[in-house]
């Protein structure tokens, strides 16, 4: 990366996990893909299940390749040739396992956390899940609440909606087309949107801010 990138994340991550730690949101910087990996698995104990939100973020740190491989019950709702009823069993599972694993699709200097669901696991997830990780790259900062909604609307789901394929407005345009996208003759994407603004109960919630470019 850059070096003046490089200067420009570390600020502005410095400011987001100082303000998360002051929502009550356990806050770490790891610099590498790698120093993740090792972190997330500091957090998580051998033995343990753990419940899983889509994340590309989550594919390029390889958590999920160290988790199959490891000694853990991985609530899996990727797994190839699920079908639809499976993928939902496991995906309710997840959501009360031990660990809930997350990316998130913005976070914002002020530490909320944005983030925009399709079927709601993600959210139960984050918001009532007994321990969970979230791991967001630094590109995902923002300066406030708003422009979060927007960058997800207008860059993650879009992105999203191109790689799975999905039935969408975005899908052909690349930007949200709110007032058009309903269901059925849509899949839309963005059925919930959940923002964190702070956790109640010491330890429930770690954010791994990531100094790399992650996700979408
Ligand atoms: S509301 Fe629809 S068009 Fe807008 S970002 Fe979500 S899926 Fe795409």
């Amino acid at each position: 990366m850059d070096k003046n990138k490089v200067w420009y994340y570390e600020k502005l991550s410095a400011k987001v996990l100082q303000s998360l730690k002051g929502n009550n949101i356990e806050a770490f910087y790891c610099k590498t893909g790698k120093e993740t990996r090792e972190k997330i698995l500091s957090l998580i104990p051998e033995g343990a299940s753990v419940g899983l939100a889509g994340s590309v973020t989550l594919k390029e740190v390889g958590i999920l390749d160290e988790l199959m491989k490891g000694n853990y019950k991985l609530y899996n709702q990727y797994l190839p040739d699920l079908s639809k009823e499976e993928s939902l069993k496991i995906r309710r599972e997840g959501v009360s396992a031990g660990y809930f694993l997350s990316g998130t699709n913005a976070v914002t200097l002020n530490g909320e956390l944005v983030n925009i669901s399709g079927m709601g696991n993600k959210i139960a997830g984050l918001c009532y899940g007994k321990k969970v990780v979230i791991v967001c790259g630094v590109n995902k900062i923002v300066k406030d609440i708003k422009e979060g909604i927007d960058r997800t609307r207008n860059l993650s789901t879009p992105m999203n909606a191109k790689r799975l394929d999905f039935n969408t407005p975005c899908r052909e345009t690349g930007f949200c087309d709110y007032g058009l996208c309903r269901a059925p003759e849509f899949d839309r994407m963005c059925n919930q949107l959940l923002i964190i603004e702070g956790e109640r109960e010491k330890g429930r919630v770690t954010m791994i801010l990531v100094g790399e470019e992650l996700g979408f």
